[in-house]
């Protein structure tokens, strides 16, 4: 028996249109029969980039996202040139202009907008073009040949890059606005008069504060009247005036519109069979004009089509950049202050630098740049998650390379960077191979960029920079994520959702979880699948059974492996004290397993290095017998607790520094976390245990303790940030449990304890440890439950047997 398809009609063979079947096609690859009908004679193309190839940048080909052969090799008809004019609801079909008619099981609207053109004499006339499709800009391009001198009328995004790709065509080109500077909706004068000044140096004429009235000339457009009578001489003109969603074919139809199609946040119209997205569409009351929310909606009805029913569209924040080559310019969200909305502001007019960022309630509400735009994505991040920016504040305005650099970015302004540049440190990928993959591969986002370059794959400390390199190469933010990222390609479910799923579905096994969430792969991969399993530990201690297929090999195997393929052991040697009566049997096991090298490592542990996997549990054995436990040096767990000798030796000690970082040990050993977690303790403000760039870090004082949380000292260095000071042991306890339970319970997989606080804010962790009392106990109390249940050493349960399979070698067959 043949199982009939659903067929899925498609109008508009847009970006949104396409970018949803693409989504389709991965998530339900033979469900559907598609027809998809476009009224250009085009394949699939990237509209954002006409303005290079209106500037000579690029060539349009360059622009296709999709050629001929997607459509055939993924079997669907394509009807290209062909309007559809008519949507026949009662009989589920729709007909195009020369009498096509194809029948829909469901129907997808993807008809984008149109350009407004202004209802005044003359706007007929040749000579007139609008700017929205690879026709306009053929025209254009055709124009430069015979005519002199262009008006653009519209100084906003797209007019202005009409206008520089026209003078980069060598046309002379006066721009018309009816406000006081170009780009008002995304710049405050400031920013928008130091625009216009650049534009000016590049040779543009600004008419602005003018309203036009109408086009001259008798056959062909000879210029343009003000209303104030002026007059100026033009042989092309183009509207860049806005744009209008095209609703016309579903309002005919009855589908209910207001500006746009009334979408729900499923993006289904008033008629459930049919489904809209992209411009055309008004979602609470918002529409939009740019391609990185239409790519989420393109997910959410692709999800809903697929039939998985489980994503929700609930809207977009937007953020600008204007492709034109050499000017930097970013904004987000509203600049405009109102009242109770605070303003910081930088000017530097001899760089040419303006920022200005508006706070309201210690959020970050808008932010418009000028001249420096690097840190334009981080923040656009900050209020993306509506981060308490408090105590951030005295650096904000100069970046996020001021914070410290907790590993999200920084560095410097990746336009001026060279080519050479190493952006990925881990994968060795330079600035020049992410550009080209960019532009090659017709990259939009994060995720693809990390797929085809593998830059930002591994410990992810140059996101920042890849990010910035995106908006930096494609112009308009549609790299940048609008909401939260999904966990990896799996799924479309963000970090927090699934957290917050395997609580409130009380699902306590990877299985029933993926099932649950519909999960795109049926075993997940190998970034998905550490995560889960963690989060199911840190959910279910002591309920939830481990799944070590979900975990790195080092966790797997309970030791580092290393670059020849044998393993590395580290014993805990708790507080970094330890006995000549240790050292002597660790030198033993040493010789008897033959260790090639035998390391004190910077957390003042014994590393032996060279073991092979089948001598472990013996080795461990061996170690246990000695009264050593895992030193978890391979684990996202806590590792080491450095200390200094503190008030036992030192002249400066104000307390025993030694003695509670074994206190501490002993209580946090064992504990699985979402990145490794480390934790110094020293003597005095000297310092000497480094506790200031370790993830919990205690500083004894004379009046008790001073408590540092959030410092890194891997590839990228950050300095803690102080919480607070208290005065017992007890407290530090406390205060260190607490604290190592809410970055459990609330930090992303492999996002360590310093990106986790600056996505969160340093307000929001002292609300829950330090203000809090009851919230800070009740975490304590969860940290120690839980220790109940990871305080078994491992080393111990594989030296009895458990996880054998792991390291026994496979016979060699003859
Ligand atoms: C020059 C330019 C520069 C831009 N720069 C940026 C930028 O830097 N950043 C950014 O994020 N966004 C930018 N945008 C906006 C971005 O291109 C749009 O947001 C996006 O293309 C909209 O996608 P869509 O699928 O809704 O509409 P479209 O991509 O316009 O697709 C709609 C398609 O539907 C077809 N159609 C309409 N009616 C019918 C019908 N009745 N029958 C058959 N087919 C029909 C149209 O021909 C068209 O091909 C730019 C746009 C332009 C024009
Ligand atoms: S941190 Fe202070 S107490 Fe500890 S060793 Fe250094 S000087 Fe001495």
């Amino acid at each position: 028996m043949t199982v009939k398809k659903t067929r899925l009609v498609v109008i508009g063979n847009g970006m949104a249109g396409i970018r949803t079947i693409e989504e389709l096609i991965k998530m339900s690859p033979d469900e559907f029969d598609i027809t998809v009908f476009g009224s250009e004679p085009k394949p699939n193309y990237n509209r954002i980039l006409l303005s290079p190839v209106l500037s000579g940048e690029m060539m349009f080909q360059d622009t296709v996202l999709n050629d001929w052969n997607w459509y055939e090799e993924n079997h669907i008809t394509l009807q290209v040139g062909k309007t559809v004019t008519k949507i026949d609801r009662f009989h589920c079909q729709v007909e195009t202009q020369d009498g096509i008619t194809t029948p829909y099981d469901r129907l997808l609207i993807a008809t984008g907008s149109n350009p407004i053109m202004l209802p005044i004499p003359g706007i007929n006339l040749p000579g007139v073009l609008a700017y929205r499709s690879i026709d306009d800009v053929e025209k254009m391009l055709a124009a430069t040949k015979t005519c002199q001198r262009a008006v653009v009328i519209g100084g906003g995004l797209l007019g202005l890059e009409a206008a520089n790709g026209l003078a980069l065509q060598g046309m002379d080109v006066s721009v018309v606005h009816l406000c006081d500077w170009p780009m008002e909706r995304q710049l405050d004068k400031v920013g928008g008069d130091l625009l216009k000044a650049a534009l000016e140096k590049r040779g543009l004429k600004f008419y602005l504060s003018r309203e036009t009235q109408a086009i001259l000339g008798e056959d062909k457009v000879t210029g343009l009247s003000f209303k104030d009578g002026e007059q100026i001489a033009a042989d092309l003109i183009i509207m860049a005036a806005g744009i209008r969603p095209n609703i016309a074919l579903a309002k005919n139809a009855g589908i209910h519109c207001e500006r746009g199609i009334v979408v729900s946040d499923t993006m289904q119209t008033y008629d459930p069979k049919i489904y809209a997205v992209g411009e055309c569409v008004q979602h609470r009351g918002q529409t939009y004009g740019l391609v990185a929310p239409l790519f989420e909606q393109a997910k959410v009805a692709a999800n809903h089509l697929a039939r998985y029913g489980r994503m929700l569209y609930e809207g977009s924040a937007v953020s600008t950049k204007l492709k034109v080559t050499g000017i930097d310019l970013f904004s987000a969200g509203d600049f405009n202050v109102r009242a109770g909305d605070e303003e910081l502001l930088l000017q530097d007019a001899a760089r040419g630098v303006y920022k200005k960022l508006v706070l309201r309630n210690n959020k970050l509400r808008g932010a418009v740049m000028y001249g420096e735009t690097v840190d334009g994505p981080w923040y656009f991040q900050l209020m993306r998650e509506a981060t308490d920016v408090s105590e951030l504040r005295e650096h904000l305005l100069f970046g996020q390379v001021h914070l410290g650099d907790a590993g999200r970015g920084g560095a410097s302004n990746v336009a001026s960077m060279a080519d050479s540049a190493e952006i990925c440190g881990c994968n060795g990928v330079c600035k020049s191979t992410i550009v080209k993959a960019i532009i090659g591969k017709k990259l939009f986002t994060l995720e693809e960029v990390r797929s085809h370059t593998k830059a930002s794959a591994s410990c992810g400390s140059c996101t920042g920079l890849v990010e910035a390199l995106l908006a930096n190469t494609l112009g308009g933010d549609y790299s940048a994520q609008t909401s939260k990222k999904p966990i990896c390609s799996c799924t479309d479910h963000p970090h927090q959702d699934v957290r917050d799923a395997i609580l409130k579905l009380n699902v306590k096994n990877i299985p029933d979880l993926m099932r649950a969430l519909n999960w795109k792969t049926e075993d997940g991969c190998h970034v998905c699948r550490p995560a889960l399993n963690y989060y199911m530990t840190a959910a279910y201690p002591g309920v939830y059974e481990d799944d070590s297929r979900s975990r790195f090999i080092n966790e797997r195997v309970h030791a580092n492996i290393q670059k020849d393929g044998t393993y590395s052991v580290i014993p805990r040697i708790w507080g970094g004290v330890t006995s000549p009566k240790e050292l002597r049997t660790i030198a033993e096991i040493a010789e008897k397993y033959e260790v090639l090298t035998v390391h004190i490592t910077g957390g003042q542990r014994i590393g032996l290095y060279g073991v092979t996997k089948e001598n472990l549990p013996k080795m461990w054995g061996d170690l246990v017998e000695g009264g050593f436990v895992s030193g978890h040096a391979y684990g996202k767990s806590l590792r080491t607790v450095k200390t200094c000798v503190g008030s036992d030796w030192c002249r400066f000690g104000t307390q025993d520094s030694t003695g509670l970082g074994i206190t501490v040990e002993k209580m946090t050993w064992g504990s699985w976390t979402p990145h490794k977690f480390k934790i110094a303790v020293s003597g005095c403000p000297r310092n000497c245990a480094e506790a200031t760039i370790k993830d919990f870090g205690i500083v004894c004082v004379d009046s008790g303790y001073e408590i540092h949380v959030g410092g890194n000292g891997g590839m990228k260095v950050r300095v803690t940030d102080f919480l607070c000071k208290v005065e017992s042991e007890a407290e530090v306890l406390e205060y260190c449990g607490a604290y190592m339970q809410l970055y459990r319970e609330e930090a992303h997989y492999m996002e360590r304890t310093a990106p986790w606080i600056e996505r969160v804010g340093l307000a929001y962790i002292k609300q829950h440890i330090v203000e809090d009392a009851k919230g800070r106990a009740n975490l304590y109390a969860r940290f120690l439950e839980s220790q109940r249940y990871s305080q078994n050493d491992p080393w111990k349960e594989r030296a009895q047997g458990k996880d054998a399979h792991e390291y026994t070698t496979l016979a060699t067959l003859a």
